[in-house]
């Protein structure tokens, strides 16, 4: 049972994911979390660090699509922000919303990444769907109270993980 709670990488945000390498071994497709991941709980703000990462990604030869269990209006509003195809109200760590995403992007499961903040959502699903899954720390501590509790448990399979890597020179300073 943990095996599948144990995401493949535990990063400190979407800026330590060595995309480049993920894409030299196979991988073009990356499924994403929103709250927490790409931006904070509810934020309707792209970051410009976050549009340039979007760019990079893109420019290496990923698509990317949003995988979200928030809802329509808040999902929606950003993904046509950053022109990026996306799936509100997910059910993660359900399969079905990234099996959508999959076929929508005629990607597979062997060339798919699943990035996101929550080990009982993101990382479960992304498991259980055979992705290659990374972890990310979440962007700012306020979040849905359910996923509070959560948080918790998370606690306990991450004692079991290696620190998050940090390769980001912006947080060194
Ligand atoms: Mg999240």
């Amino acid at each position: 049972m943990l095996s599948f709670l144990r995401p493949r990488e535990f990063v400190a945000s979407i800026y330590d994911i060595d995309l480049p390498h993920l894409y030299e071994l196979g991988f073009r497709y990356l499924l994403t979390d929103l709250d927490n991941t790409l931006v904070e709980w509810n934020s309707p703000v792209a970051t410009p660090k976050l549009l340039t990462w979007l760019d990079a990604a893109r420019n290496i030869g990923f698509q990317v699509c949003i995988i979200s269990n928030n809802d329509e209006k808040r999902v929606m509003d950003f993904a046509r922000l950053i022109a990026m195809p996306a799936f509100y109200k997910a059910g993660k760590p359900r399969k079905k919303a990234y099996r959508e995403a999959i076929q929508l992007l005629s990607a597979t499961p062997l060339e798919t990444i699943m990035v996101g903040d929550q080990v009982f959502t993101d990382v479960l699903g992304g498991n259980r769907m055979g992705l290659y899954t990374v972890l990310v720390k979440p962007i700012h501590p306020q979040e849905f109270i359910g996923t509070k509790v959560m948080r918790w448990l998370e606690r306990f399979v991450l004692r079991q993980m290696p620190e998050p890597k940090i390769i980001d020179d912006e947080k060194k300073k």
